[in-house]
């Protein structure tokens, strides 16, 4: 097994076996850059470029790492993003000197993670959220239509999704702002105007993409994975009653696109690479253009936790796995692109609430509280319908091999009041 120089706690998220990407900033000074997470630190690869060590690589002269967003480094492709990881993952080897036994060097490069402010890792252009979970689809579908329309009858033959919001994608840590919104409850004749009553989390995880399509030309499924350059932890809020009265007939809108909220460090494709699955079984069989030889997902242990005002730590109120989703990732990437829709540098695809088959596996309040008629009871002794003023919600998800965990950190985000009506 291999071991970076670094010491890294068998429960760290980031042994030398994920190496994921983030966008960083000294708290002591400095521009923002690119970093790689290993234990408790950061590394800085600009850092190391400047020193010399991606010279003769894709990398090199473009200064990609002396950046804002991993946008450059993306957009040079999966060659390039192979030989950075292995140069990356040489310098840390327990066994390499280079890097170990420079102090000057290992002073200028590595940050304690605490040291740090992590930013958005991404300039996303665009944002498009699915709805890949058959039991997030159905437990929806049954609450809003009754058990026996719980499906559209599209569901089962295409990944159904959505153009969301990009400007309004958050880094893990933002505080989100409780939205207002026209309202129209079952109890009253007309709509109002005010903040929402009914403020929800969504479980996701997202995909950012690294090299896009030309427009017009469909990604084929089989190539469907070069086009991603790594995954992270999303939760995509909700304003469920300003989405029930908005939604028909195009879609969400308001109930969506005040906020959503992503993790920090993009984990890449290749650190996944042990942790791939069978995907699940699909009846009927789904159109040529969705079907691959092998189809495969990722088994991704997820955790959804609550920390109200009132609580001195978070509570565990949700469990769920990245293997529950119905869609593939390659199915909604060769989807969104079949059209003639071009997918570029930084966009952002997620997967929709990852619900699983049991009650504690559901992945937003909705489902939690089956809307609203089953209150979650806190240890605290407080109840939760929906997301209150000052609740802390939390994510983490990873991958469990043996002796270590790839993990992708945390999102998180608290809740402020509402505006006052303008
Ligand atoms: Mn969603």
């Amino acid at each position: 097994m291999a071991r970076s120089f670094i010491h890294v706690d068998p429960d760290s998220h980031f042994p030398i076996q994920n190496l994921p990407y983030g966008v960083f900033r000294p708290r002591s000074g400095g521009p923002p850059r690119i970093g790689v997470a290993i234990g408790a630190y950061v590394l800085d690869l600009a850092a190391l470029d400047l020193a010399g060590y991606f010279d003769r690589t894709a990398a090199s002269g473009r200064a990609v790492f002396a950046q804002q967003s991993l946008n450059a480094f993306m957009a040079l492709g999966r060659q390039a993003w192979r030989e950075i990881r292995a140069i990356i993952g040489r310098l840390l080897d327990a066994d390499e000197p280079a890097l170990r036994d420079e102090e000057e060097l290992r002073k200028a490069a590595l940050h304690l993670q605490s040291d740090v402010e992590l930013l958005l890792p991404a300039e996303i252009g665009d944002y498009t959220d699915f709805y890949a979970s058959k039991a997030h689809a159905a437990n929806v579908g049954t609450l809003f239509r009754g058990k026996d329309h719980a499906l559209m009858p599209n569901w089962l033959h295409l990944p159904v999704g959505y153009h969301g919001r990009a400007s309004s994608v958050v880094v893990s840590g933002t505080d989100v702002r409780r939205p207002l919104g026209q309202l129209k409850p079952p109890d009253s004749a007309v709509p109002f105007f005010g903040p929402t009553r009914q403020l929800d989390f969504e479980l996701e995880m997202g995909w950012l993409i690294g090299t896009g399509n030309e427009q017009g030309r469909p990604i084929p499924i089989e190539e469907a994975e070069d086009h991603i350059f790594g995954l992270v932890l999303v939760n995509d809020w909700s304003a469920r009653d300003i989405q029930a009265w908005e939604y028909q007939p195009l879609g969400p809108f308001l109930g969506k696109s005040f906020a959503t909220s992503v993790s920090p460090w993009v984990v890449p494709l290749e650190a996944l690479a042990p942790f791939r699955i069978p995907a699940p079984e699909q009846e009927p069989e789904p159109l040529p253009y969705l079907r691959r030889r092998n189809p495969d997902t990722f088994d991704i242990q997820l955790e959804v936790s609550l920390q109200t005002d009132a609580m001195e730590r978070p509570e565990r109120i949700a469990t769920s796995n990245y293997r529950n989703l119905y869609w593939t990732i390659a199915q909604q990437i060769a989807h969104h692109a079949s059209g003639g829709c071009n997918l570029r540098t930084g966009d952002l695809l997620a997967s929709g609430t990852i619900s699983g088959p049991v009650k504690e596996s559901r992945g937003c309040m909705l489902e939690l509280t089956w809307r609203g008629t089953e209150p979650l009871r806190l240890s605290c002794g407080e109840e939760r319908v929906w997301l209150a003023d000052g609740d802390r919600l939390s994510m983490t998800g990873w991958c469990r091999g043996n002796g270590f965990k790839v993990g992708f950190g945390e999102v998180a985000g608290r809740i402020l009041p509402a505006h006052r009506l303008p």
